[in-house]
């Protein structure tokens, strides 16, 4: 989209899907706020989903254990209700206070939206994949080089060389193995980390002679020039057995290194950060730019942490003093859900008491 594009209204956007960005939306929703969420990432849950998705969780109020993601899947449960606009797969580039009052929000995918209010929660930062440090590989990154699949079909009848060890490594080994032309996978190690399934049907691949597997790294690119257009033909890599160099062909690398987190344009935004944290009052939780937010682990304040509870009371409070910050002329008061018609009405229980 281009820039020229007038920004889409949105009473508040959140910066960040992970459990407390996600909570967010919940305690917006029944002060009767809708909210627009962003996240970088293709899915919801941040850390709990990126990181630990099997691991439990044991603090969390009333649930004595809890898998994280099953703790992300609750979350939306208990948000539906708001109907939350999604933006994932989309980093904030740019977050801009206008003259007006209202926050200027875009994305790397062009999205551009007008808020009255911006709450970060963006965590230990955007995740960004792990890259393949070989030189001159900027020049086919996003062509010929990626680090996720956007489109499997990219890889149809095409000279592959999956890199990595990991379960992403290995799933798309398998779903692309009869769809490439050739497949190599390159693996610095004999051990995978990995489904044994799926690394025991990846062996009987390379034993059928459907794929090869080479235990080694990538140390250089290859390309050639095409009608004038430098062209990705191949990758050397070195064999961890007896340090050979060995030239496979490729047209395509998929590499699979894992993420890591990355502050990344939420230090160009003008608020002011210590120790790479978004400083806070313990109020309104409201950054050194008015109207501007910051819960969960993005944040820093006297006593603060990271835990998804702290994020949690954060979120509750952000709430009011947004709605405070759209709305000042509005009488606020405490209402509890289970009393309340209009909470009930919003979301969406209400004559559904059953005494
Ligand atoms: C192994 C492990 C175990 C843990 N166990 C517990 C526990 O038992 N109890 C507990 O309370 N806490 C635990 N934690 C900590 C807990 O996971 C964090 O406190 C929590 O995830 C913080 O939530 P958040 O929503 O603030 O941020 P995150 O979960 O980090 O989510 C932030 C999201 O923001 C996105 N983002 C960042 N920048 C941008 C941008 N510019 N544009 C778009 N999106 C962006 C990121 O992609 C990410 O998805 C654990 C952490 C780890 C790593």
């Amino acid at each position: 989209m281009p820039d020229t594009n007038e920004p889409t209204p949105a009473e508040v956007v959140i910066i960040g899907a992970g459990p407390v960005g996600i909570f967010q939306i919940f305690e917006l929703g029944l002060l009767g706020i809708h909210a627009h969420i962003i996240d970088s990432l293709a899915q919801v849950g941040g850390q709990c989903t990126e990181l630990y998705p099997e691991k439990p969780i044991y603090d969390i109020p009333a649930l004595p254990v809890c898998g994280a993601q099953e703790l992300i899947d609750r979350l939306i449960q208990q948000t539906k209700p708001f109907g939350a606009t999604y933006h994932l797969g989309e980093e904030v580039t740019e977050v801009q206070l206008e003259p007006s009052g209202k926050i200027l929000v875009v994305t790397s995918a062009g999205t551009r939206l007008l808020a009255g209010a911006v709450v970060i929660a963006a965590g230990v930062g955007s995740f960004q994949p792990r890259r393949l440090a070989l030189p001159g590989i900027e020049a086919f990154e996003g062509s010929s080089v990626h680090y996720r699949v956007k489109s499997a079909a990219d890889f149809y009848g095409r000279d592959l060389v999956i890199c990595g060890g990991g379960d992403s490594a290995l799933d798309w080994t398998l779903a692309l193995c009869d769809k490439a032309r050739s497949l190599t996978l390159v693996h610095r190690r004999a051990e995978f980390r990995a489904a044994p399934a799926t690394v025991a049907r990846m062996r009987d691949l390379v034993a059928s002679g459907k794929m090869q597997l080479v235990e080694g790294h990538a140390v250089a690119l290859q390309s050639e020039t095409v009608a004038g257009v430098e062209k990705l033909s191949g990758l050397v890599l070195q064999t961890n057995s007896g340090q050979t160099t060995l030239q496979v062909t490729a047209d395509r690398v998929l590499a699979f290194f894992g993420l890591h987190p990355k502050l990344g344009p939420i230090a160009e935004w003008g608020l002011e950060l210590e120790k790479k944290a978004l400083k806070v009052d313990t109020e309104k939780f409201q950054t050194s730019v008015p109207g501007i937010f910051a819960i969960g682990d993005i944040n820093t304040y006297p006593g603060k942490k990271k835990l998804i509870l702290s994020g949690f009371h954060e979120a509750a409070l952000a709430a009011f003093a947004i709605q405070h910050h759209l709305f000042p002329e509005k009488r606020q008061f405490l209402q509890y859900t289970t009393t309340s018609p209009i909470m009930q009405k919003r979301l969406g229980v209400a004559g559904t008491d059953p005494n």
